[in-house]
């Protein structure tokens, strides 16, 4: 592969817990340019307004999709207050850490207060809004000093979603409930943390409308997504090293979860069944996102490939 002589960026290093390492270099390759190309000219398509769908049902189509293709394992809940109470009691320990403490306190504490939950009964925040967003609250709880990732525990409070009611906000439902079904660990990298929530909320929109119309929304907002961090990375006047960061992270992750979703698209029902029952074992906490990458010879190179996304878009 031919890599341009461009500015080549590093990617900040970040400490963001639950991950174990973030960012390599981020070469400006042909194939990249090509598909910011294709990306930029692509239509952007105006959101449907309301379909007579209500929330509920809107939830439950995603929930259908899910239990269809898998097992949804109990999550890690408490409330905001809760995990606020919890993030006070971990700095006052850690501002008083001595060499040998247990922390037992601590844990004890934590035990107490989180509680497991079915990801799709987590409390759901719905607003009306001309903008189709979603977000999971997420707290990680344990004593940083001890930075053990299999300490710290990834605890939800609650799911935030905005937008019309239409199926394309199930869609970006499904892509927040795979938020919570990662564990830690299931995925190494921060940068591919966006990876299998942006293909699951392709899954769900496959899966609801065999028309194919919802799956061209869906991916025609996703570029748009992908259009602004593009150009964000090249803002004369940045945001924040962290955003930018972030960027970065959603231009990787959109990339890869494109070539993964096409080719669950055109393989088989066994080789569809495989890919599932591989993102299943990265729920399950068998392996990281990583090995399913790997296994399926996906890498950030070959993602930015023009020709691939522009079927999508
Ligand atoms: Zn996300």
């Amino acid at each position: 592969m031919k890599v341009l002589n461009l500015t080549e960026r590093n990617m900040a290093s970040y400490q963001i817990d639950g991950y174990q390492t973030l960012g390599e270099k981020f070469p400006f390759t042909q194939e990249l340019l090509a598909l910011m190309n294709a990306a930029f000219s692509a239509p952007v398509l105006s959101q449907n307004e309301n379909t007579t769908t209500t929330i509920e049902e809107l939830l439950e189509q995603t929930k259908a999709v899910f239990s269809k293709h898998y097992t949804t394992n109990l999550v890690d809940y408490c409330s905001k207050e809760q995990s606020l109470e919890l993030e006070r009691l971990e700095f006052a320990l850690t501002a008083s850490a001595k060499s040998n403490e247990t922390y037992d306190e601590f844990y004890d504490t934590r035990r107490k207060i989180i509680t497991k939950k079915d990801p799709f009964d987590l409390p759901l925040l719905y607003y009306q809004s001309e903008e189709n967003t979603g977000e999971i609250a997420t707290a990680y709880v344990g004593i940083p000093l001890q930075n053990h990732i299999h300490k710290t525990k990834k605890c939800y409070n609650h799911i935030i979603l905005t937008g019309y009611l239409n199926p394309e906000l199930a869609a970006t439902y499904g892509h927040e409930i795979t938020h919570a079904l990662v564990p830690i660990g299931g995925c190494l990298n921060f940068q591919y943390s966006e990876l299998l929530p942006i293909f699951n909320e392709k899954l769900v929109a496959y899966e609801l409308d065999p028309t194919g119309e919802l799956l061209k929304r869906v991916n025609a907002s996703r570029n748009k997504a992908l259009v602004k961090s593009l150009i964000k990375i090249f803002d004369k006047n940045p945001e924040s090293k962290y955003e930018i960061f972030l960027h970065y992270v959603y231009i990787q992750s959109t990339l890869l979860a494109t070539k993964l979703f096409d080719m669950y698209i055109n393989a088989n029902d066994f080789e569809k069944q495989i890919i599932i029952s591989r993102i299943q074992d990265v729920f399950d906490g068998k392996y990281p996102v990583e090995a399913l990458l790997h296994g399926y010879n996906i890498t950030f190179e070959n993602s930015c490939d023009a020709k691939t996304y522009k079927k999508y878009i």
